[in-house]
């Protein structure tokens, strides 16, 4: 069986590094040695989610593995045949739910037969997908390109306390739905334009707060110079612990881009909508059709079509980092073209 060796500490030096290279070992069949693993971070190795990412990957594809427990700095991963199935996952912490769906996605897209997969942990996230980004601009973003997918919100879990649920239905995908309309172009090539004048929303969520921040965090999006079309306010009443944060949504016919920004003990709400606000002016003033973190999510898929392209406003190190453990695994190669303020990425298999 041939092996692929990953170093952890490439650029980015984080847990992408090994969701991407377990999700590509499942499906191409290849070993994986991976040593370094999160060098960059300050608690570098096998945290509570990445380590439920190593079990859920071979939970989905019967893998014999070396050294997955918490703190491991290298793991041995042989995988065997990918198996749809009906699969839970426990984080038992608020490390992020929709990391772990991330790990084990692509590889059940390509099962053959639908999967379903409920992850309990955080739904909402610093540093990692909210569920609204997740099901309103990243399942959409794949569909177009034939990965059909559905998610549902069970409880939200704020960090630190977690305990939220979340469950993703997968379609085995269809490669033919993209290929049929244009054999060239990764998601039909929705994705190079920039939205065209979208509607704006807002979303906050709170959760065992005091109803002042919510009512606080309204006012200031609306004097925020948005157009907003609403401003929605989900109180969460179930919830294992606190939690808030200000969601700005850009919609179009064609998509929907989330835009989060948390709030936490000691951080005025003047600078949690400041931040969210900030995130969804730059965008929209720099010409992308996808922001930094759906370009980065979106690479391997890219990468399974073969082909295609995508406009981001933002070359991220994630964005380049995965760039380079995909090419390790898949024959296939990146480019990256600058045009004024933003990035085009293409794949095209490697000559
Ligand atoms: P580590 O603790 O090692 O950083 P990690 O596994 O949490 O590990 P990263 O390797 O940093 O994470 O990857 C984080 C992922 O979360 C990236 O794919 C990034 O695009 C995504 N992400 C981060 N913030 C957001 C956000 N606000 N909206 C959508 N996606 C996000």
């Amino acid at each position: 069986m041939e092996t692929v060796h990953i170093d952890g500490s490439t650029g980015e030096g984080g847990g992408q590094i090994l969701r991407t290279s377990l999700a590509l070992s499942c499906i191409t069949g290849k070993a994986l040695h991976i040593d370094n693993i999160r060098a960059a971070r300050r608690n570098a190795g096998l945290a509570k989610q990445h380590l439920v990412c190593v079990e859920a990957a071979r939970a989905i594809c019967d893998a014999k593995c070396r050294g997955a427990v918490l703190g491991s700095k290298v793991l041995d991963f042989q995988p065997g045949s990918i198996r749809s199935g009906d699969y839970h996952f426990d984080i038992g912490s608020a490390g992020s739910a929709s990391l772990v769906i991330q790990a084990v996605l692509p590889a059940l897209f390509l099962a053959g037969q639908p999967s379903t997969v409920t992850v309990t942990g955080g739904t909402h996230n610093p540093m990692a997908p909210p569920f609204d980004f997740f099901c309103e601009t990243f399942l959409p973003a794949v569909a177009v390109a034939g990965f059909q997918a559905d998610c549902r919100l069970i409880k939200p879990g704020f960090f630190p306390a977690g305990g939220g649920k979340m469950t993703i239905n997968v379609q085995p995908w269809e490669e033919n739905t993209s290929r049929a309309i244009d054999p060239f172009d990764f998601a039909q090539g929705r994705l190079c334009e920039p939205l065209e004048q979208p509607q704006i929303y807002a979303r906050i969520y709170t959760a065992k707060l005091p109803a002042h921040i919510a009512q606080r965090q309204k006012r200031l999006l609306s004097q925020s110079g948005l157009d907003l079309q609403d401003i929605e306010h989900v109180e969460v009443t179930d919830s294992a612990g606190a939690g808030n944060c200000v969601m700005i949504r850009l919609c179009s016919s064609s998509r929907t881009t989330v835009f989060t920004a948390y709030g936490m003990r000691g951080k005025p709400s003047q600078e949690v909508v400041g931040e969210v606000v900030a995130q969804a002016k730059d965008f929209s003033a720099g010409g992308a059709a996808i922001d930094r973190f759906l370009a980065d999510q979106l690479l391997i898929y890219m990468a399974l079509s073969k082909r295609g392209c995508y406009v981001t406003n933002e070359l991220s190190t994630h964005l380049q980092t995965n760039m380079e453990i995909i090419q390790k695994f898949l024959p296939i190669s990146f480019n990256v073209q600058r045009h004024e303020r933003a990035y085009r990425i293409c794949c095209h298999p490697a000559s």
